[in-house]
């Protein structure tokens, strides 16, 4: 049996199946010392606080949206969470039977469920769900970000998984994951992204993956056709020896144009760059053949992790980058969490639409602390190579400015201090929203140059939620309005001698990045995997004929007008290994 869903990271998988459940919270019992008793206390209390800051912010946050009726609930969930009954089972637990505190919790939470399911009241009893919710959610802070634990995963697997939030694909260990699936997201969600980034096949929005398969049983991912086989027969598996074959032959073909230019037949130069989520995938980005960094996705920094990390860690870890790249431009792009990129230990306050809540520039303004941390940290790297700064999600001129502001606060206070840095980092912005493109004017007189992250500006133009299965079909980075945003802010960016890139997923597909070409853009930064194939069809193109295209392009009335025109005319400039693969 074939499932169809979303290809998100191209690349043919074979192997078991390794299926994770939905929230799997595996606590396994331990014995701890007396001489630990205290640590392991004190890292409970820890959660229990954090779940605390967290559902107090939920509270306040439902109660001023919704009224006091509606955050009684977690009234209730911090009443479970201070029950004093329950903190002396877990001291009793863990000082006097020597077992780990989350061992403890999870089975005095058990017993008080069990009591629940025995009332006669419904309404009641259905406060078992509150209970698990409660559980949850310390255990969470107790296990730490990998609470869907990768131990029983001994031998290579194809994870099978409702959803995989960005950092637990960021974590997935490399050498046990052949390729993941998952029921939800979309190309654009962020794990898509970071699997694209660390070479994982995926696909995602497999409905009912998890119902159909078993653990262990053999299935087949093709992570560029987005196709789930189970229990493929012989005949299927060389079928897939010949797909894989021909994948290969492609790659090598593209790899011949590697180290070369990515220079038009008419002579117009391109910067590519690769996107970056790891600093530890730096070395295979250049290998790649990447002559810059576009874009360091600065904020998984800040994921699977307890606190914040501090001003030498990230010094260190982007001084790391910048020489690895030896001069050649390394851009930082400013914490861009919230979103689907949360951090827990921040205290999380429930939004109704979080991508349209407190994400990106907004969030760092409103913790400047945290901010300023990480631009000393850039500038400070900064002083090992040659490095690029941008803000992301940028809706106003206002908050650009006050970003700058405490940009130059941050320089003048390295300058006192007499901390080696680089005064003259190209400082700009992403342009992802529709209130940015019609502020591109405005905008380019007050940053080195913009980039334009195509995912979110397709998300915010079209009013359609980037990781929402049940619009992939519309969600259309090639609809004209986005293309005439592109173009209208290529067009402010040059007027005021700025440069423009693009640095969203358009930019890793060659079709359209040839019509990105068209519409003027001078930089395009991608996951490094795509990079040789977008340098083969940059250099296969003449800029005045893709020109012509991307007008054609922007006078197109619909979607399906714009990819009826690529596919014929761009195809058709493309060498025969770029076929037409990803647009249908
Ligand atoms: C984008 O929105 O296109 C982009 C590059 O940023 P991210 O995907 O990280 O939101
Ligand atoms: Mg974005």
């Amino acid at each position: 049996m074939i499932l169809q869903g979303i290809a998100a990271s191209p690349g043919l998988a074979v192997g078991p199946v390794h299926r994770l459940e939905i929230e799997e919270l595996s606590v396994h019992e331990r014995e701890v010392a007396p001489s630990d008793a205290g640590a392991e206390l004190a890292a409970f209390a820890g959660a229990v606080e954090s779940a605390r800051r967290e559902l107090s912010g939920i509270r306040d946050g439902i109660g001023a949206e919704l009224g006091p009726d509606e955050a009684a609930i977690y009234d209730a969930h911090l009443l479970i969470l201070d029950d004093p009954e329950l903190r002396k089972k877990v001291e009793r637990g863990v000082r006097e039977q020597h077992r780990n505190a989350a061992w403890v919790f999870r089975s005095a939470m058990a017993a008080f469920a069990a009591a629940f399911e025995k009332l006669e009241d419904e309404y009641l009893r259905e406060r078992q769900a509150d209970i698990l919710d409660v559980e949850r959610r310390v255990l969470r802070h107790l296990l730490g970000s990998d609470t869907r634990r990768m131990e029983e995963l001994k031998t290579p697997s194809i994870i099978v998984a409702h959803d995989l939030g960005p950092s637990e694909v960021a974590s997935l260990p490399k050498d046990r994951v052949l390729a993941f699936v998952t029921e939800v997201g979309g190309r654009t969600s962020h794990g898509a992204i970071v699997a694209r980034g660390r070479g994982i096949p995926a696909v995602v929005s497999v409905r009912g993956a998890t119902q159909q398969v078993a653990q262990g049983m053999c299935v087949v991912v093709d992570g560029a056709a987005g196709t789930l086989e189970l229990e493929p027969d012989a005949e299927r598996l060389s079928v897939y020896d010949t797909r894989f074959a021909r994948q290969k032959a492609r790659r090598e073909a593209t790899r011949a144009v590697q180290d070369q230019p990515a220079v038009t037949l008419d002579g117009k130069a391109i910067e590519l760059g690769a996107n970056l989520e790891l600093p530890e995938e730096a070395g295979e980005a250049l290998a790649a053949g990447a002559e810059s960094i576009g874009l360091f996705r600065t904020e998984f920094f800040y994921l699977n992790r307890i606190d914040l990390p501090g001003e030498e860690e990230q010094y260190r870890a982007y001084a790391r980058v910048c020489e690895t790249f030896a001069g050649r431009p390394v851009l930082f792009r400013s914490m861009d969490l919230g979103g689907d990129k949360v951090a827990s230990y921040l205290g999380v306050t429930h939004e109704t639409n979080p991508f349209l809540g407190l994400r990106g520039i907004r969030l760092a303004l409103t913790s400047p602390d945290m901010f300023r941390t990480q631009l000393r940290a850039i500038h400070r790297a900064a002083a090992h190579g040659r490095a690029r700064l941008m803000f992301p999600m940028v809706s106003s001129v206002d908050e650009l400015e006050r970003a700058l502001a405490l940009r130059d606060e941050v320089l003048a206070e390295l300058a006192r201090e007499g901390c080696a840095h680089d005064p003259n980092v190209e400082t700009g912005i992403m342009i992802e929203t529709p209130s940015a493109v019609w502020m591109a004017g405005e905008l380019a007189k007050r940053s080195a140059f913009f980039s334009i992250g195509s995912n979110d500006l397709t998300q915010y133009t079209l009013a359609m939620d980037r990781d929402n299965e049940r619009l992939a079909g519309l969600y259309e980075p090639l609809d004209p309005a986005i293309l005439r945003s592109i173009d209208h802010a290529a067009r402010a960016a040059h007027a005021a001698g700025r440069w423009v890139g693009v640095c969203g997923e358009m930019a890793g597909d060659p079709h359209t990045a040839v019509l990105l070409v068209g519409l003027g853009v001078d930089e395009m930064s991608m996951s490094a995997f795509d990079l040789p194939r977008v340098k083969a069809a940059v250099r296969s193109i003449r800029h005045e004929a893709a020109r012509a295209i991307a007008q054609q392009a922007l006078a197109m009335p619909s979607a399906a007008h714009v990819r009826a025109l690529v596919r014929e005319q761009i195809d058709a400039m493309l060498p025969s290994h770029l076929a037409y693969e990803r647009l249908q």
